[in-house]
């Protein structure tokens, strides 16, 4: 369908014409219909919403298609895990607790036309039962492991595998973290090694990092924190933006995964790291928890500065480069 003028997604080309992910969404945002309970909406890792006395819930959502974002010789399980814990990694970027989640499906069952190694034989428009009751299983563990209770979902027929999972989550009013509290002077850090996950896999069976979050929380309170998904510069750029400020990355500080370049860190994608910042007394007590405990758990990478989007890469002899804040855009 063809947008009009003034209808949602009718501004979603950029300058050059492209259609760009977040420019779309910018594009819809006005037509929102927030009720009070709406404490943060669009544009942050999950909804905030009034719950109760002491707590918010967290709501999000992430959608996983075969041939974007797997492969079709992808081990079911490992689809089943990567599809809820995108979403768990979300709650955990809040600050949050995963509570309850919907599962919906859509699976080839005669109107596919792709090659897949896993259609019935002879069939070869149809999913393995097999491979789709795998993916539930790999969500079923994951779920057990977080304690996440899936309550519900929908099946339908498509022509790929399509799995999209909505997923509730908690959290106290006085721990949540937003991606808009950067202040200049704070701290930068991430929770573990970047870049190259696609060719390891680590995309596909990564943790969620919702103990260090809560660890961080209740410990050192971040002013800002969300998860990297995808990659290290383009998710800064979404603090940098929602925090108006800039921010400086310390080159040689950054902790690459084994035979990555600093470029693949920077704008790979899906490392699903914790990337947060802090106040300079809380950075100074983290930097010596982790110094006396001798925990490699979080790295600083660099620091905010008053200039607001600006993103420079600082060398070891103190050059700085500006950089692009961008990561992996899904369009
Ligand atoms: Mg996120």
């Amino acid at each position: 369908m063809k947008a009009t003028q003034g209808d949602p997604g009718s501004r979603y080309h950029t300058s050059e014409g492209a259609m760009n992910e977040f420019s779309f969404i910018d594009s819809i945002k006005p037509f929102q219909n927030l009720s009070c309970r709406v404490i943060k909406g669009i544009g942050d890792d999950a909804a905030v919403l009034e719950l109760d006395a002491k707590r918010y819930q967290l709501l999000t959502t992430d959608m996983l298609v075969e041939g974007v974002h797997f492969l079709s010789n992808t081990p079911a399980k490992l689809v089943g895990h990567k599809a809820l814990a995108c979403n768990i990694s979300d709650i955990a970027a809040m600050g949050g607790i995963p509570t309850f989640a919907v599962v919906s499906i859509g699976i080839p069952t005669g109107t596919g036309h792709i090659e897949f190694s896993h259609r019935v034989k002879g069939q070869e428009n149809s999913m393995c039962p097999d491979y789709v009751s795998g993916t539930y299983k790999g969500i079923f563990a994951c779920a057990k492991r977080f304690g996440v209770s899936i309550v519900g979902g929908d099946t339908v027929k498509a022509d790929k595998l399509v799995i999209n999972i909505a997923l509730l989550g908690e959290v106290e009013k006085k721990n949540l973290v937003l991606r808009s509290g950067a202040k200049p002077g704070d701290h930068l850090f991430v929770s573990g090694p970047l870049g190259g996950t696609l060719k390891s896999g680590k995309h596909l069976n990564f943790t969620p990092r919702v103990k260090e979050a809560r660890f961080l929380i209740e410990q050192f309170k971040p002013s800002a924190m969300m998860d990297i998904s995808d990659g290290l510069a383009g998710d800064l750029g979404h603090i940098l933006n929602a925090s108006r400020v800039g921010a400086e990355i310390d080159e040689q500080r950054l902790p690459l995964n084994k035979g990555v370049s600093v470029d693949e860190a920077l704008h790979g994608g899906e490392d699903f790291e914790l990337l947060f910042s802090l106040s300079s007394p809380k950075s100074a007590k983290l930097v010596e928890y982790l110094r006396s405990h001798r925990c490699g758990h979080f790295v600083e990478i660099g620091r905010i500065i008053a200039l607001p989007k600006k993103l420079y890469l600082c060398d070891g002899s103190g050059r700085r480069r500006e950089i692009e804040p961008k990561g992996y855009t899904h369009f």
